[in-house]
């Protein structure tokens, strides 16, 4: 018996325009500069709309319009505050569809995914974030904290509106007005965001949207009157940033790249483990910070695992990101696909070994198959570097202190997951690992309750939860 819902229909995404400029000051608006860059669905390779290059200019005018909306915003009442942002968390709900296909076709993820998981936490944020801007002095942070002034934001492809979501929520609870710049792969469901703020009231030049690559996203970070930077990205940039801000006194929040350690200890049950790395590393085409993308197996029970483990990988379902039984999608572009394969193709270089069910994959689009490595030492590369692919990489262990050490053994710390039925070990385990987030008997469970952020190269400050707060408050 095959389940085959009928497949999404690309039309529920609403209507895409042909080229799209800025929204500053609560309207969309043209771009100062002339350069264009287009978006392309990576599951078709199909150009989907051409949006601005934003220019120093385009920054520039978008970050006078988030200090002129401070004024008022930041004088509103918290429980006036928190009534928009339900307001936008309630739109959210009621145009998910169409959000959760635009981002499917601008991202290539499975509307599975951004149907269940990507426009649900992206409500749920907004909910959330509400519900403290009038409890802001109850936050343990001390009588009436100040909102910073005018944050810009910067945010990667892997998920578009849910990391607007993360950025946006708390900086609007908390009094602050926002310049939010998308990824160049991926600015529609950003672009559409806009048009919810105006359908939420939301006054002007209180959330502006400026397009655009790097360039872009460095005029923001290194304008002098932005008073908050928050970038979600890969280390290198995240290094570039810190060094721009050094010297200023804007405040700086780095959410960067992860090499997790899932660690299958064998007591755990082994149906239960292979979800979980499944789900770990094979979750939106492996372009997850917090991947677990290294499995750690206990020695004795390597064989029965990766037994399993190949057996279910063969039955992950590659391809058309709207067909509603789609497990992998489409990789997000041409440069990221590169990436991988090259990563891919050293791990077989230095001696590892390399297996992948055989499945068709379409003609047209950026497509990878799901890929297991074994034989896999800590010095490979593929050990050591973020693939953000659906790629990983096996080692075992013996003692859970071994497991430890390797787990730890890397420049990385966002995340890592532990399979085990002992409560004890989960504990120790915990304490001993290096990482922001330690899931057990579980991987990739977001809330927006709980603070999210890395050790070490992964970055600094927390995302989510109260913790949340600080980063968008002068306390
Ligand atoms: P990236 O760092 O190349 O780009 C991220 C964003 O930064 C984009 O919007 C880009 O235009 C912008 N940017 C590029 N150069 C810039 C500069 N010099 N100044 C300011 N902005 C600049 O990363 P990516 O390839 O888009 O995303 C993948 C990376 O993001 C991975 O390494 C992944 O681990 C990381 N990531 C981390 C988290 C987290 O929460 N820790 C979440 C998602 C992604």
């Amino acid at each position: 018996f095959e389940y085959a819902p009928a497949p999404e229909s690309p039309a529920a995404a609403g209507d895409i325009q042909s080229s799209y400029g800025h929204f500053i000051g609560g309207e969309f608006v043209d771009s100062s500069g002339s350069e264009a860059l287009k978006t392309v669905n990576p599951a078709t390779e199909q150009v989907l709309a051409e949006f601005a290059q934003g220019t120093e200019e385009d920054v520039d005018r978008a970050v006078a319009a988030a200090r002129k909306a401070f004024t008022d915003w930041s004088a509103l009442p918290g429980s006036e505050r928190a009534k928009y942002l339900f307001r936008i968390a309630r739109i959210v709900q009621e145009r998910s569809r169409e959000l959760a296909v635009l981002e499917s076709i601008d991202n290539g993820k499975p509307i599975k995914e951004t149907r269940d998981f990507d426009l649900p936490m992206v409500a749920s944020w907004f909910f959330y974030y509400a519900g403290w801007a009038d409890k802001l002095d109850y936050a343990g942070f001390g009588p009436n904290p100040r909102p910073v002034g005018v944050a810009g934001q910067v945010i990667p492809w892997n998920f578009p509106l849910m990391m607007l979501a993360w950025k946006i929520a708390p900086a609007l609870a908390t009094g602050n007005t926002v310049v939010l710049k998308p990824a160049e792969t991926t600015p529609l469901t950003a672009l559409r965001f806009a048009e919810i703020c105006r359908q939420a009231g939301l006054p002007k030049g209180v959330v502006n949207i400026v397009t655009g690559d790097g360039r872009t996203g460095a005029a923001l970070t290194a304008h002098p009157d932005v008073n908050k930077v928050a970038f979600t990205g890969s280390t290198p940039v995240g290094r570039a940033i810190a060094r721009q801000v050094a010297g200023t006194r804007k405040k700086l929040s780095l959410e960067l790249g992860g090499k997790a350690a899932n660690i299958v200890f064998d007591d755990a049950p082994i149906d239960q483990a292979v979800e979980g790395i499944v789900n770990g590393i094979f979750f939106n085409q492996g372009h997850v910070c917090c991947a677990g993308s290294r499995l750690l197996v206990q020695e004795s029970i390597q064989d029965e695992l990766l037994d399993a483990l190949k057996r279910r990988m063969a039955t992950l379902r590659v391809g058309d990101p709207l067909d509603k039984n789609t497990d992998i999608g489409a990789i997000n572009s041409a440069g990221q696909l590169a990436r991988i394969t090259e990563l891919a193709a050293s791990g077989e270089a230095e001696g590892a070994e390399r297996w992948a069910p055989s499945c068709e994959l379409p003609s047209a689009g950026y497509w990878f198959r799901p890929t297991l490595f074994t034989g896999v030492s800590q010095a490979h590369r593929i050990a050591r570097e973020e693939i953000f692919g659906p790629v990983l990489s096996v080692l075992t262990f013996r003692t859970p202190a071994e497991a430890v050490e390797k787990a730890n053994n890397t420049q990385f710390g966002l995340s890592a997951g532990i399979w085990t039925e002992k409560g004890s070990r989960i504990l120790w385990m915990a304490n001993q690992l290096k990482a922001g987030v330690v899931w057990a008997n579980s991987f990739n469970k977001f809330d927006p309750t709980s603070p999210f952020g890395g050790y070490k190269e992964s970055g600094y400050g927390r995302e989510g939860g109260r913790h949340g707060l600080e980063a968008y408050l002068d306390v």
